[in-house]
């Protein structure tokens, strides 16, 4: 590992990274391998998921070739100094905005979107100009492989390195100085990896998980708004940070709001519980985890079949109350608990159980109140879809992050292109002297002095 990384620093150190046309040949080469590996890829999301391969092109593949080439258009642009204004007092000096490579960077990915949840973060961390090492989920070791096989073969080596480690390799590799960390992954790992940073202060981006709510008042379009409940939370079979984790609907669409979840399943993941082309969980501790939080005293409203054997969970409405198991930590499954709002001022009630929980990574709302649309205003959350839910992370021109417990730092577009870098302040000074800034400070020099700091 030690000499994975010096041989980083010692390229690094060339600045070869820097060049624009370097940045742009890695990006264009993410692009050809993500194009060129696209079987072989669909193949690995199958064996560690049971991912299929529409899925994989719409949340993976398709996903990060967007983005690359977002960033390709506009990495040039973004690696440009930018022009600040200079105060009167620093004249005739500029001052400027100049974007460094941070260095040495490490990626620590999670196992559910095993290739998006690298890639984007890379695309950020070559267009910043960034040497990399790039550390897979263990618990996608199909995916892990793929990594270590086909990154090499596509991107300079002497600028990416793939390291497979489990949680022990990687407390090794996180003793060793990086220049910045990248992490996804759940807010307990996120504990020793921030720890570990700080013992070299490295700076870090946490892209972290939480319980995002999903609230539905006054809303008048329940069916069109199942639809894109049922989307956002059963794709991957639930195992996305950003899926409504529970919904708070007012007693008078409650049920209402049900049929239409029901209809939705169906209509887009097959008859209830027998669903196609549904992801498996991940492994078997997950997928005990979740079982474990059913027949807990809840409503079955659909769903609820377990099997053992495929790891799989059917789509599964519960109704339940803020004292079930599943509503005690995020769920990251295929099961969503519907709470019902029994007091007049519904969106109030909304918000104080809300409060209950660490700030959400996402918060979902799908009222036609404008009124309501104003109060959610007040709720701090990583990101924000009235509406809808899930969508607002497909948008490269909006950064992605949690806040609080759900993380910090933003990635996607642009705002990962400012995580991976330094924005370094640049003052550039003319040759003229004004003594006026030099000691002795006389009555007359302090008169002028406050006039231009003024
Ligand atoms: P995890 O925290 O268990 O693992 C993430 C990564 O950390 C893996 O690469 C793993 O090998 C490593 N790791 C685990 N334990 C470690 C330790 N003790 N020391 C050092 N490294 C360690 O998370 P996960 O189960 O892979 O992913 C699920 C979590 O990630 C959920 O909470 C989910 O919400 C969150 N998530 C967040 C985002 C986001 O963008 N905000 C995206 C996907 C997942």
């Amino acid at each position: 590992m030690k000499e994975i990384l010096a041989n980083l620093r010692t390229y690094f150190e060339t600045g070869t990274t820097f060049d624009i046309e370097w940045r742009r040949s890695q990006l264009r080469a993410i692009l050809e391998m993500l194009e060129k590996e696209t079987d072989s890829l669909c193949k690995a999301l199958q064996e560690d998921l049971g991912k299929s391969a529409e899925e994989a092109w719409l949340t993976e593949i398709g996903f990060v070739q967007h983005e690359a080439r977002f960033v390709l258009k506009n990495v040039a642009k973004w690696a440009r100094a930018r022009r600040v204004s200079t105060p009167m007092f620093l004249m005739p000096a500029k001052s400027q905005i100049q974007p460094q490579p941070r260095g040495l960077a490490l990626i620590i990915a999670p196992w559910n979107y095993p290739i998006q949840l690298a890639v984007s973060p890379l695309i950020a961390s070559v267009a910043a100009g960034n040497v990399t090492v790039i550390k897979p989920s263990e618990l996608a070791p199909a995916c892990a492989k793929w990594f270590s096989e086909t990154i090499p073969r596509y991107l300079d080596p002497k600028a990416v390195a793939v390291i497979e480690a489990g949680p022990e390799k990687t407390s090794e590799l996180l003793k060793e100085p990086f220049d910045f960390i990248f992490f996804t992954g759940s807010t307990k790992t996120a504990h020793y990896i921030t720890r570990a940073a700080a013992e070299h202060l490295t700076p870090t981006v946490l892209e972290l998980g939480g319980k995002s709510p999903c609230i539905v008042t006054n809303c008048d379009h329940i069916q069109t708004a199942a639809r894109r409940i049922v989307f956002a939370k059963f794709l991957n079979a639930g195992q996305t940070c950003v899926a409504p984790d529970y919904i708070l609907v007012e007693e008078k669409l409650k049920d209402a709001l049900a049929d239409a979840l029901k209809a939705a399943i169906v209509e887009q993941f097959g008859p209830e519980n027998a669903p196609t082309n549904f992801v498996h969980i991940i492994h078997k501790g997950h997928y005990e985890r979740l079982c474990g939080m059913l027949n807990k005293g809840e409503k079955l409203l659909f769903g609820g079949k377990c099997d053992p054997e495929t790891l799989r969970i059917a789509p599964t409405l519960i109704e339940a109350d803020m004292a079930h198991p599943a509503m005690q930590e995020e769920i990251f499954g295929p099961i969503l608990p519907i709470l019902t709002l029994t007091e007049p001022d519904a969106f109030g009630q909304a918000m104080k159980l809300i409060a209950a929980h660490p700030t959400p990574l996402a918060a979902y709302l799908f009222s036609d109140s404008n009124a309501d649309v104003k109060r959610a205003k007040r709720l701090i959350s990583g990101g924000f879809a009235h509406n809808d839910a899930l969508m607002h992370l497909t948008n490269v021109h909006m950064a992605f992050g949690g806040v609080g417990q759900s993380g910090h730092g933003g990635s996607h577009g642009h705002a990962g292109f400012e995580a991976f870098s330094h924005m370094r302040s640049e003052l550039l000074q003319s040759q003229i002297d004004i003594p006026l800034r030099y000691p002795p400070f006389t009555e007359s020099a302090m008169k002028w002095l406050k006039r231009f700091m003024h």
